[in-house]
């Protein structure tokens, strides 16, 4: 049921709607006034399997379920896929062969869970919910969150699927390390929600950076960097060179800048802005990096910014699931 602060919201975004279409025909404006705009539930996601996840997602969220459920749900879509060569163990493998997972999910209540250079389970964000709903931890790494998974029932498969691995075979001929922006060499579904209780939840998941060292782990399973939820906030997610957003705390920022007054576009922009300034610091090219960041928040608002063109998230809402392209900081 709706509280007065949902109603109020709702209204006030119904009235704002109204306002900003004039000038409309009478019918129209009517129209407005008595559909008014439903902020909730909603999700997005990162990347083109965003619309396929966010499908999974809705299913749980259009039926009152909780946003946790939804987003965990939803990224399983891409984990499962083996043809999918940045998420889950369809994923390229280290510089030694291995494919190793980062994932993260946190809730409504600042529970967290994450596990980082997990091998051979299907379903890394699985097991970052069991670190946070059956352990005494938030975070478990290596041989020690691979033995947590089987403990827990979790079932050990195969390493790298044979195409990667035709991939991995071609790439040690030079063993050239040099991860390129955007898709094909990495690429993370990063999934946030509210709910239709208006609570949010957000999940990441990855394979990392094709070929990178064996152990490297990025910024998706770091809750605050690759993800961060605030229930009297919104939420944040991220994609890109994993390095780049750690060095700013991104989605924590992100979030942060949100509830000094920022809406989810203008957090992601400055979020975006901070990273170019201290890459030009640094002394670094920004051509050679790419991050992008989605954001909501609790009026059902979206954002999304990143370095440089390319990047492209999907949101599901009233209005239904829509790939769209992010704006960018290099045009
Ligand atoms: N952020 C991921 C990482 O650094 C990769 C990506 O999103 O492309 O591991």
């Amino acid at each position: 049921m709706e509280n007065r602060r949902d109603f109020l919201k709702t209204s006030a975004l119904a009235a704002a709607a109204v306002l900003t279409n004039v000038p409309g025909s009478k019918a129209e404006e009517k129209e407005k006034i008595i559909k008014p705009l439903t902020v909730k539930p909603i999700v997005v996601s990162t990347w083109k399997f965003g619309i396929e996840a966010n499908e999974e997602a809705w299913k749980i969220l259009a039926n009152n379920g909780r946003a946790l459920d939804a987003v965990e749900a939803g990224v399983k879509v891409p984990e499962s896929n083996m043809k999918e060569r940045s998420v889950g163990l369809g994923g390229r493998p280290d510089r030694d062969g291995h494919v190793t997972l980062d994932a993260c999910i946190m809730d409504e209540f600042a529970n967290i869970g994450s596990v980082a250079c997990l091998e051979h389970i299907k379903h890394p964000i699985s097991v970052a919910r069991a670190v946070m709903e059956k352990s005494p931890h938030v975070m478990i790494v290596g041989d020690g969150a691979l033995q947590f998974a089987l403990a827990h029932g979790f079932t050990k498969e195969k390493g790298v699927v044979e195409e990667s691995q035709k991939e991995w075979k071609e790439w040690l001929k030079t063993s050239n390390y040099k991860p390129p922006v955007n898709i094909e060499n990495h690429d993370t579904i990063g999934m946030i929600a509210m709910d239709s209780n208006g609570n949010f939840s957000g999940a990441c998941t990855t394979s990392g950076l094709a070929y990178k060292m064996h152990g490297r782990v990025g910024d998706s399973p770091i809750i605050g960097a690759g993800l961060f939820v605030d229930n009297e906030v919104g939420a944040a997610t991220a994609t890109g060179h994993g390095e780049e957003v750690i060095r700013i705390a991104g989605c924590h920022t992100v979030v942060e800048l949100m509830r000094q007054g920022k809406s989810p576009q203008q957090a992601c922009e400055e979020a975006v802005a901070r990273i170019v300034k201290i890459t030009k610091n640094r002394g670094k090219d920004l051509k050679d990096i790419q991050v992008g960041f989605i954001a909501i928040n609790q009026n059902g608002q979206y954002g999304a910014y990143c370095v440089q063109t390319g990047f492209n998230f999907a949101v599901y809402n009233g209005s239904g699931n829509t790939l769209i392209d992010s704006d960018s900081f290099i045009k």
